[in-house]
């Protein structure tokens, strides 16, 4: 670091692994922005319910390790969950509003746990940038939200979501797919597609929206946990689609659980 300090601008790409093309595209954007990356690699307990699936969540560090060293990552930080939880911790981040909806509601305590996390890896690397994937749309929001209410010092970058040629969200959850289930998980793109077609050509009810994307995704061979048509900033549904609108999804295929959204401004598409 020079006498002023430059030189050092730490950009922070939080994960929990198993790591694919769409964490890869974050650590790209960190790197292009910082002087050093860092990528942390931990499956949070505190964000699993005791009824999912965190024992058996795709754990492949060698091969995490040597696609970071690819793309010249400097720290790979790789605790274990004793050194990230004393047993005497009582501390958590819950947030108010925001986390009661979507996958907040599907998941009880899910974004207490993430925040939690969050905010300790933010104070033990001290990143000036954070980079997080639009995949997770609502985790990106509320993060945003904590640094703002509790003043954290990290600039939060939110990266678009990488997919598969033919459509499928990029995750680490993939893996747990079948062929055939490989197969039925396009229906949620589809669904997502069929949203922004229905809005290109005008429709602006959102249960209008809604039962499509039902159909596309039941048709497909989806089980869904929701469907919501919400504001991008308050995450109230909305019954007209004006401005701009997180469309998010939430599909079990066989006992997979997967997610995916757009955002879509209304007054954009229009242009
Ligand atoms: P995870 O390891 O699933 O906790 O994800 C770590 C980070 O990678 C989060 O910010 C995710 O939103 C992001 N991410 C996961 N999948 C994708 C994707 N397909 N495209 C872009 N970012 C992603």
């Amino acid at each position: 670091m020079d006498s002023n300090g430059k030189g050092h601008r730490i950009a922070f790409v939080p994960t929990m692994g198993a790591l694919h093309e769409g964490h890869m595209s974050l650590v790209r954007r960190a790197k292009e922005i910082s002087d050093i990356t860092v990528v942390s690699i931990f499956v949070n307990p505190a964000q699993f319910s005791p009824l999912e699936d965190l024992g058996k969540y795709p754990r492949t560090f060698e091969r995490d390790a040597d696609l970071c060293r690819k793309e010249n990552v400097d720290v790979i930080f790789y605790p274990d969950a004793d050194q990230i939880y004393s047993d005497d911790h009582t501390v958590y981040i819950e947030e108010a509003v925001l986390s009661g909806s979507l996958c907040g509601a599907s998941r009880p305590g899910h974004f207490r746990g993430v925040l939690t996390v969050v905010a300790k890896l933010f104070n033990l690397i001290q990143p000036s940038v954070a980079v997080f994937g639009q995949k997770d749309a609502q985790q990106a929001i509320l993060i945003q939200r904590m640094v703002h209410d509790l003043n954290f010092p990290v600039k939060i970058i939110v990266a678009p979501i990488l997919r598969e040629p033919d459509g499928l969200a990029m995750s680490s959850r993939n893996v747990y797919l079948s062929p055939d289930e490989r197969a039925r998980a396009l229906c949620l793109h589809q669904a997502l597609c069929a949203a922004q077609d229905m809005l290109r050509n005008g429709e602006k009810e959102a249960m209008s929206v809604t039962k499509k994307m039902k159909q596309t995704i039941e048709q497909g061979g989806g089980v869904i946990d929701y469907i919501e048509i919400v504001d991008y900033d308050t995450l109230k549904p909305v019954s007209i689609m004006d401005g701009k609108v997180l469309i998010a999804i939430a599909v079990f295929i066989g006992k997979t659980r997967l997610i995916d959204n757009i955002v879509i401004d209304s007054q954009v598409l229009q242009a």
